[in-house]
């Protein structure tokens, strides 16, 4: 497998030494770091550093995107531009909207690994970083099925879970759980770090709770700044929602409303359970095997109906028909429950499915 990677940091650093080192294949890179392409080949990510976007595209038969987010619909044009007819084309910016508005080819699928850390650049990047992950992917109505299920497995051997999303749930979803906590935890710093200078103190040894909540904040510019900026509208409903709800605590507190603030932490408890519990997709295996027609857009349609209800892949093969007017798409999802589940959304799209 021949993988092209254009931006060499600790995203796109990782996916080429997972790639090389996982699966085998051959890497080429390209930044516009060259002190990155020289790490990069030190570390052994890369078979080969190259000085443009289309030497790094020659034969590439994948191609990972992992530029800072207001980069992206400039270089994924440009990626699009020199990549051959059969080459997937990915991404892995952290708000998938933008790029996706940008870009509307069969080769194109958005994507983005829930995983990272709060480094940047390739001297920290990581075989092992995705193993275990949720890895989004939002295809769009014109992405090619075969192409979509290339990036899928690909996906899957450097050890992520793929699962299919829409981009506006996406960037609604990541502004709540990601992009609100970055902020919070900016903002719990400058709290402190300004009542502990009014008052001449020290930083006192702090307690877990303080490094916990904190752990992300200041995580760097180059690339938090394009984020926070590119989702702004769903951030800043967050961040009213956030105030809204600061100013009931306030008012609990200064009414010494003890009622109130007990039931607010109880409800704070119960939510927390509810968002962590583990969604245990365990259970036996079951193959469903839908038959659709051959035309772009139908594998996208399929997984985000599913990814939409909650029902995970756990892999996908395609069958294509001798004649490539259709083909069969085989799905296997864990656990009965979701296996039925799964049927009905199948057949829902009025494509005929049944179990293996
Ligand atoms: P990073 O470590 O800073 O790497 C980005 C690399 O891209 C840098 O080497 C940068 O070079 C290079 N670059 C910038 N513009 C370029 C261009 N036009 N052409 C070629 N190379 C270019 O950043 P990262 O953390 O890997 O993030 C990369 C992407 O992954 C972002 O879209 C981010 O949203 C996404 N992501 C990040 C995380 C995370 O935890 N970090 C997690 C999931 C997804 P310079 O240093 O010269 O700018």
């Amino acid at each position: 497998m021949r993988i092209a990677v254009i931006g060499i940091g600790l995203i796109g650093g990782s996916v080429a030494l997972a790639a090389r080192e996982r699966l085998g294949a051959t890497v080429s890179g390209h930044d516009r770091s060259e002190q990155a392409l020289a790490t990069a080949l030190a570390r052994g990510a890369l078979d080969r550093a190259c000085d443009s976007v289309a030497d790094a595209l020659t034969g590439a038969e994948v191609a990972f995107v992992s530029v800072p987010v207001g980069r992206l619909p400039d270089v994924v044009g440009e990626v699009l531009r020199h990549a051959p007819e059969t080459c997937v084309v990915t991404d892995v910016g952290s708000t998938k909207r933008a790029v996706m508005a940008a870009h509307n080819d069969p080769r194109f699928v958005g994507g983005h690994p829930l995983a990272g850390a709060e480094t940047s650049g390739v001297e920290h990047a990581r075989a092992d970083l995705f193993e275990g992950a949720t890895w989004y992917l939002t295809p769009s109505s014109s992405t090619s099925g075969v192409l979509y299920e290339r990036l899928y497995r690909l996906l899957h051997g450097l050890g992520a879970q793929p699962t299919a999303i829409d981009p506006q749930t996406h960037d609604r979803m990541l502004a709540a759980v990601s992009h609100l906590p970055h902020v919070l935890a900016n903002v719990l710093v400058s709290q402190a770090a300004g009542t502990l200078a009014a008052g001449g103190e020290r930083l006192p040894a702090t307690g877990p709770s303080f490094r916990d909540a904190t752990r992300v904040a200041g995580a760097p510019s180059a690339i938090w700044t394009d984020i926070y900026v590119s989702n702004r509208d769903a951030l800043t409903a967050e961040i009213d929602g956030t105030i809204a709800r600061l100013e009931q605590v306030r008012d609990a507190l200064a009414a010494a409303d003890v009622g109130r603030i007990s039931a607010w932490n109880d409800a704070a408890a119960e939510d927390r359970h509810r968002l962590l519990e583990v969604q245990l997709a365990g259970g036996e295996l079951f193959e469903l095997r839908a038959s659709v027609p051959n035309q772009p857009g139908v594998i996208a349609q399929l997984a985000l109906e599913l990814g939409r209800a909650g029902v995970n892949i756990a892999d996908m093969a395609l069958y294509p028909a001798a004649d490539m007017s259709e083909g069969v798409v085989a799905l296997w999802v864990a656990g009965d429950l979701a296996a039925r589940r799964a049927e009905e959304l199948v057949g829902g799209l009025g494509f005929p499915v049944a179990r293996a």
